[in-house]
Parts: structure tokens; C-alpha cells; sequence
């Protein structure tokens, strides 16, 4: 009887029979079988599989006896269900009545910590694994590895990662992840390579945060070493894979190699789909994006939220208002997409942009959200453009309240009353920039030259090259004056006279990279700079020249978007 009965209960769980299951839970109770354990833990087991997780619970409290296995089932199914409070809690309940716990117990419960990023939790839980000598053990040591990287405390994370004896794959994955997670790019590759030396089988997950990586640093070249892997390793089909490689080569500045993973993928999701369209939208290739949106359409997929985003802001990088108008109302009123905030900001900006300034400020006042900084900024950018006063005005009180120490802020509005030439007000608002602690993120720019990445801050003085490169720029601008070009001083922001203005633009990091790629690089190699702020209109006009003199293609992506210059002009069209 009690075979029978378990059996079924094995069926039951296998195939979540929930009805069924029930009806077996039921003979147990009549043949007076609830008591015993191995019978209560296959009965918790059918109920987790069938996501029944309370009536599983009610059973494990009624047990006269636990063993190690239905805690473990139980803690097990509550982190596969999301609900890491009550796992930890019951955790909690067994170290009170002293049960015994197996290494998979504290690597589930870590799990649990790491859903929570519950730092404090996890430390007593790497306590007590030193205390009971499970430290080294490969699961535990993983599971903690990976809490410590999603907590952002990565110097404890590759401790425990040196510390183990025995690594397995999803080791050394997890750890990369963490270094990708935490924006330490470099170390993830370090960490990649010294996994190729000791001859480590890597995996799509490791892959595809390798590629992350080679996006966030702009690494091409390294990039496509990964794709050369994936091609020899049998994983370019890999939906997962596949979309990681798009993001890489849109996010390198190559979105013609983007394009061609794409195209060469046979089975698509709206993951894929949406890594293009987002590509084609950040290099500006509006037209493209749009094609593909319809496209995607065609092929039987809905948009989402993800894709409408990045439609929009191809629409706002463009100039082209009636389209993004079209795109912000289809979204709900063809696909029931809820917008958010950053659909609401994109509409914004396009309007703005477009000099239809008072619609724009509508739209802020009238929208179910709270103004972010970002979004009156735009307005304030845009006023400044179009000369409007009044509302300037408006867009730049908000900020003040949100932003105080954004000098930023006062300076495009001490530009409006400058064009209004309110004096008076001009000399207000400098002396309230003064006042204010005109914080500005430092500019960093970054290229990579022989599978290294060189960084260039503004005014660099470090590197080893720097005197040839100073020269390099001087030399390029000398050039170009020839041809006309003027320093575009009222441009930049720092509140210092005019010729030392001139002097700090000319440092600009990435006037810096791009004469270490003409220097470093072969003739007629595309340059490819990275940039963390938004391009200076000067540094703009620099490679505009720059592409036409040097005859190269130059590819910048700043803060939000793609420059490709070429002879003399950029594919953003000036409007950025
Ligand atoms: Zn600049
Ligand atoms: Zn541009």
C-alpha cells in the first residue's frame, strides 16, 4: 500500500497532477501513513513541484519527525518560487531546533541571500560555514561568491573565489559575472583568460558576460575573438548567445557586423529583435529601425515596452516629431504597452528638440509621473536653443530643487538671459554657479588598441605616450584651422577665461584618444573612441575635420548615442 501510494505521488509531482495528488493525500491520511517521514516528504515534494508551497508547508509543520530532506525541499522550493524571506526564515527555525544542515541547505540559503542582496545574512552564513569546515566546498563556496558580487563586495567575492580548492564551471562563470555585474571589465577578462590557460570549457553564460564586458569597454576586437569561440564551439545558434553578440558589436560601434549576426540567426526572439532595433537607434539609422519594427511585426512578434524605447529615441536623435508621436499612442493603443517614465521623457525630448517647447512642458505637466531631473534639463536644453525665457525659467527652478549641485543647471540659464540680454540676470546666475558646488562628471575616454584598452582623462597626464599624443593634437589642430576650423569656446562649461578655455577643450579625452589611434593605429583603420559624457559641440566640430583631413572613419558613442564621421560630416547630422 504505502509503495503504491508513494509511487503515485512520484507520478503526481513529475507531472504536477495537482487534483490527483490531492486524492492521494488523502489515502495517506486514511491509511494512517501521514506519520511517517519518508511518505511526508514525497507529499511536500508533489505539492512544491505543483507550486502548492502553503499546503506544503502545512504537511512539513505536521510532521512528527524531519529530516534533513524535507527541510532542504521545502527551503528549495521557496527559492525557486521568489520567496527568499520565508526560506531564510525557516532557516532560522532549524538552526533553533538544532537540525542538522547539509551543504546544499546553506548554498540554497544563499541563494536566498542573494535574491535579497541580504549582505548581513550572508556573512554569518560564511561564518558558519567555517565553522562546520563546508567553506571549501565547491557549491557553498559558489553559492557565497555569487551573494558577496551581487552585494557589490567583490574584494570578499574573489576571496572566496582564490580560496577554493575545486572550481566547476558555473565557478568561474558566476565569478566573471560578478566582475561584468560590478563594471570591472577588465578583471573579468583577466579572469577569462586565466580560465583558457588552465584549459576551462567555457560555457554560454561565461561567453556571453565576456561579451558584456567587450560592450561596456567598447572592446571590439576582443569581442570578435569571442564570436571566432562561439563559431568553433558550436553555440552561434544560441538565441541567448546570438543576442549577446548584437549588443556587442551595436554597442563596438560595429552595427554592420550587429547586422550580419542578426541576419544569420535562424530562430529569433523578441530579445534579438529588440538588441537591433536598439542598435540601428543609438547609430542613428532610424530608417532602419523603424523597417525592423515593422518587420518584427510581420514575423509574428509583438513589441514591448523595451522596443518602443528604443523607436522613440531613434525618433528623438532624428528630429522626426510626427513619427514619434505616431509610435508614443500605437503603444498603447495598438499593443496595450503601459508607458513609463522613460517613454514619457523620449516624447519629451522630441518635442523639444523640435522647438515645440510649451507642448513639451504639457506633457511633463500632465503626465502620471513626477518630472525627472533628466526630463527638465531637456526642457532647459531646449529653451536655451529656442530662446524661451518663460519657461526656462520654470525647468530651471525644478532643478535647482532636484539638482543643487548641478552648475550645469545655471549655466544654461544664465545662456537664456544672455540671448535675452538680461545682464543683470546673467551676473546673478554666475554668482549663484559660484556659489553652488559646481560638480561636473570628469570626461574619460576610452579605445582600444591591441586587444588593451587605454583610457584618456580630460587633461591627461599619465600615459606613457603623452607627450606624442599632446603633440599629435596641437599638429591636428594647426591643420585644421588652415580649413577654417574655430574653437568652439562658448560651448564648454567651465567657468575659466578664455584662453586657458581654449587650452582645456584641446584636452578634451577624446581629442586625446583619437590622436593615440592616428598614432597606434594602421592607415586608413577606422578610429573607434568611447566616451562617458555626452560629445562637447567642439570636440564634435574636431572630428568632423578630423575624419576629412585624416581621411578615416571615425566612430565616437558618448553617453547616448553613435557619431560616425566620415569626410567631414557625422551621421547624426549635427543634431545630438
Ligand atoms: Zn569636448
Ligand atoms: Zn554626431
Amino acid at each position: 500500500m504505502a509503495m503504491h501510494l508513494q509511487n503515485l505521488l512520484q507520478y503526481c509531482a513529475r507531472n504536477s497532477l495537482i487534483v490527483e495528488g490531492k486524492a492521494c493525500h488523502a489515502q495517506i491520511i486514511r491509511a494512517g501513513l501521514w506519520f511517517d517521514t519518508l511518505t511526508s516528504n514525497m507529499l511536500i515534494n508533489m505539492y512544491c513541484k505543483c507550486g502548492l508551497l502553503d499546503i506544503a508547508r502545512q504537511v512539513f509543520d505536521k510532521m512528527p519527525e524531519r529530516s534533513l530532506v524535507s527541510w532542504n525541499t521545502i527551503i528549495g522550493a521557496y527559492n525557486q518560487n521568489g520567496k527568499a524571506d520565508e526560506a531564510l526564515s525557516l532557516f532560522v527555525e532549524m538552526q533553533r531546533e538544532q537540525s542538522l544542515f547539509s551543504e546544499f541547505t546553506v548554498s540554497s540559503i544563499l541563494c536566498a541571500c542573494a535574491a535579497k542582496s541580504a549582505i548581513f545574512e550572508c556573512k554569518q552564513l560564511h561564518a558558519l560555514a567555517i565553522k562546520k569546515a563546508i567553506n571549501s566546498n565547491v557549491y557553498v563556496g559558489t553559492a557565497l561568491l555569487d551573494v558577496y558580487s551581487k552585494c557589490n563586495f567583490m574584494q570578499e567575492a574573489s576571496w572566496v573565489f582564490e580560496s577554493l580548492e575545486e572550481k566547476s564551471d558555473v565557478t568561474w562563470s558566476s565569478m566573471v559575472a560578478g566582475y561584468v555585474r560590478n563594471e570591472l571589465y577588465e578583471e573579468a577578462f583577466r579572469l577569462f583568460h586565466r580560465g583558457q590557460i588552465v584549459g576551462l570549457e567555457q560555457n554560454q553564460f561565461t561567453l556571453s558576460s565576456i561579451l558584456s564586458a567587450c560592450a561596456g569597454l567598447g572592446a571590439l576586437n576582443e569581442g570578435s575573438q569571442v564570436h571566432t569561440i562561439l563559431i568553433k564551439d558550436g553555440f552561434r545558434a544560441n538565441i541567448f548567445v546570438a543576442s549577446s553578440l548584437i549588443d556587442m558589436y551595436s554597442k563596438c560601434g560595429a552595427v554592420k557586423e550587429a547586422y550580419a549576426v542578426f541576419s544569420d540567426q535562424h530562430s529569433k526572439n523578441i530579445v534579438s529583435w529588440n538588441a537591433m532595433i536598439s542598435g540601428f537607434s543609438k547609430h542613428g539609422r532610424c530608417l532602419e529601425a523603424m523597417i525592423l519594427f515593422e518587420k518584427m511585426q510581420q514575423t509574428g512578434f509583438s513589441p514591448n515596452e523595451v522596443t518602443y524605447l528604443s523607436v522613440l529615441s531613434a525618433c528623438g536623435h532624428m528630429g522626426l516629431v510626427e513619427e514619434g508621436r505616431k509610435y508614443f499612442n500605437l503603444m498603447f493603443e495598438k499593443h496595450a504597452i503601459r508607458r513609463n517614465i522613460l517613454h514619457y521623457s523620449c516624447l519629451v525630448d522630441i518635442l523639444g528638440r523640435a522647438g515645440l517647447i510649451k507642448e513639451a512642458y504639457d506633457v511633463i505637466k500632465t503626465m502620471p509621473f513626477e518630472a525627472t531631473a533628466s526630463m527638465w534639463g531637456s526642457l532647459l536644453a531646449s529653451c536655451r536653443n529656442f530662446k524661451n525665457l518663460e519657461l526656462g525659467e520654470i525647468a530651471a527652478k525644478h532643478l535647482f530643487e532636484l539638482e543643487p549641485n548641478n552648475g550645469g543647471n545655471h549655466v544654461l540659464l544664465s545662456y537664456i538671459y544672455a540671448a535675452k540680454k538680461n545682464w543683470e540676470k546673467v551676473a546673478e546666475s554666475r554668482q549663484l554657479l559660484k556659489d553652488s558646488v559646481a560638480t561636473k562628471d570628469r570626461g574619460q575616454s576610452w579605445i582600444e588598441i591591441k586587444h588593451r584598452v587605454h583610457c584618456f582623462m580630460v587633461g591627461e597626464r599619465e600615459h606613457p605616450q603623452i607627450a606624442e599624443i599632446y603633440s599629435k593634437v596641437d599638429e591636428l589642430i594647426e591643420d585644421m584651422k588652415k580649413l577654417d576650423y574655430k574653437v568652439q569656446i562658448e560651448l564648454d562649461f567651465h567657468d575659466v577665461d578664455e584662453s586657458k578655455k581654449e587650452m582645456l577643450l584641446r584636452h578634451h579625452s577624446e581629442k586625446l584618444a583619437f590622436a593615440f589611434g592616428i598614432i597606434s593605429l594602421p592607415l586608413g583603420a577606422p578610429v573607434r573612441i568611447m566616451k562617458n559624457l555626452r560629445i562637447c559641440g567642439d570636440c564634435h566640430n574636431f572630428m568632423k575635420m578630423a575624419s576629412k583631413i585624416t581621411n578615416r572613419e571615425i566612430i565616437v558613442r558618448d553617453l547616448n548615442r553613435f557619431h560616425h564621421f566620415s569626410n567631414g560630416n557625422c551621421s547624426c547630422r549635427d543634431f545630438w
